[in-house]
């Protein structure tokens, strides 16, 4: 059984399939090109400029965090510039905290698949995001906090410490009803349809 995480800071281990989120191409089968909102106190769109998406299966994570000093304009200014850079075909990771009407508001006019990084909204912004046909993405510390029906899997992992992925798998499982092994199949394949895999 292949697992997925959709959203870690190192390499995967061996028999997962990971989107690998770093402020610099790195090697790995899939990786996702890294600026944090903070990245908006500095020169905006020298951020934006410098950002170099070749080779990244995807965008972020990027996004808009209210618990920052960085006023939210600023924020959005940076936002939008990188979505403008990357452009409409490369998926898109959003870390969003206590901002989902201007994220909404920047994602509107918007056609990049997003996934929406350790989503930890209302039960109605979480349909309004599904609604949307956005992924909603949970680590355990959501999974254990949450219960929304829908959703795939991240361990946001930061090191290569071990991360139990089989009990992680396991959990989620078992709050949605199905064996293990289909709930990998299920995010295999809706990992390759939000990274535009080609079969
Ligand atoms: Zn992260």
């Amino acid at each position: 059984m292949m697992y997925v995480d959709f959203h870690l800071h190192c390499a995967p281990p061996d028999g997962v399939r990971g989107l690998v989120s770093s402020p610099a191409r790195i090697a790995v089968p899939f990786f996702s090109i890294q600026r944090l909102p903070d990245a908006a106190a500095e020169d905006v769109l020298a951020a934006a400029a410098g950002l170099d998406v070749s080779g990244a299966a995807a965008l972020g994570e990027v996004g808009l965090d209210r618990r920052l000093a960085v006023p939210m304009a600023r924020q959005i200014e940076l936002l939008e510039a990188l979505l403008d850079r990357a452009g409409g075909d490369l998926p898109v990771v959003i870390h969003c905290v206590r901002a989902y009407p201007e994220l909404n508001a920047v994602l509107k006019s918007r056609r990049n698949r997003i996934l929406l990084h350790r989503f930890n909204g209302s039960p109605e912004e979480y349909r309004r995001q599904r609604d949307a046909g956005r992924l909603i993405s949970q680590s355990p510390h959501e999974l254990a906090t949450r219960n929304f029906e829908d959703f795939v899997l991240e361990s946001d992992a930061e090191t290569d410490a071990f991360f139990d992925y089989a009990a992680f798998y396991l959990m989620a499982a078992e709050r949605l009803g199905v064996e293990a092994e289909l709930l990998a199949e299920r995010m295999n394949r809706r990992f390759d349809e939000f990274i535009g895999v080609k079969k």
